[in-house]
């Protein structure tokens, strides 16, 4: 399985960057997990449109689904092109805003449940509700070979975080916050927090993501590895991580 972060920062885009947001590939398979601001220009230079499979989206925050609405152009245009490829995207339905998303014949919505594993493509998913202001899924992908990648999505500290995530060999935590903000905003993790998150779930690598704008984002890795001993570093774009 191969992992490519297509941006990294949170809330909003940093000049030519883009809002967290991964690339994950397995086979020939390609998968989008969300699909914020900036996402489609960083996507263009790894795959061509036509070339992803699937997308899932973990919730609906603006960073995490600005880009859908010009996505659904963008299959619009490469299937006149191109001929048709149906995109499958995969959201969770506890918001009215995935009442209003309709599929045609360039994309075909799908809901992505909480309660039971699902198959999407070559992978195997998992979810669990994070700890966020607005209903939030954390992702965990199987290969075919077993290997795990999670992804917390959004969320401040939950300790079923722990065993959702535990034994994976990847974790993608967001670290938003340092380590003097943690308990004075709701809704994220700081650096420190997701080294720990690493370190119970005894994951073998973590990369963090969903970058604030202010201060040092390296210290966000200093604070992991006070709590995790295994490699750690900040999601890098357009990297191969392989799993
Ligand atoms: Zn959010």
């Amino acid at each position: 399985m191969k992992v490519i972060p297509l941006g990294v920062w949170g809330g909003y885009p940093k000049a030519k960057g883009a809002n967290s947001s991964f690339l994950v590939i397995e086979k020939d398979y390609h998968l989008l997990l969300d699909c914020g601001s900036g996402v489609l220009s960083s996507l263009q230079h790894v795959i061509d449109i036509q070339d992803l499979d699937a997308v899932i989206v973990t919730h609906f925050h603006h960073d995490h689904v600005a880009d859908l609405g010009v996505l659904k152009y963008a299959k619009l245009v490469q299937n006149q092109l191109h001929g048709k490829k149906r995109l499958s995207v995969y959201a969770h339905n506890q918001d009215k805003k995935f009442q209003e998303w309709t599929s045609n014949d360039d994309i075909q919505f799908h809901v992505l449940t909480e309660t039971k594993e699902q198959k999407i493509g070559p992978f195997t998913v998992h979810t669990q509700v994070t700890n966020h202001p607005v209903y939030c899924l954390a992702i965990q992908l199987e290969g075919l070979e077993g290997k795990k990648v999670t992804f917390t999505s959004d969320t401040a500290w939950k300790d079923e975080l722990i065993t959702f995530a535990s034994g994976s060999h990847l974790l993608v935590s967001e670290a938003n916050l340092y380590q003097h903000l943690e308990g004075k905003i709701p809704g994220h993790l700081s650096g420190r927090q997701a080294g720990k998150l690493a370190h119970d779930a005894k994951v073998g690598q973590l990369l963090l993501t969903h970058l604030p704008h202010f201060g040092d984002v390296n210290e966000l890795v200093v604070e992991a590895r006070t709590e995790f001993n295994g490699p750690v570093s900040l999601a890098e774009v357009h990297q191969t991580y392989e799993v």
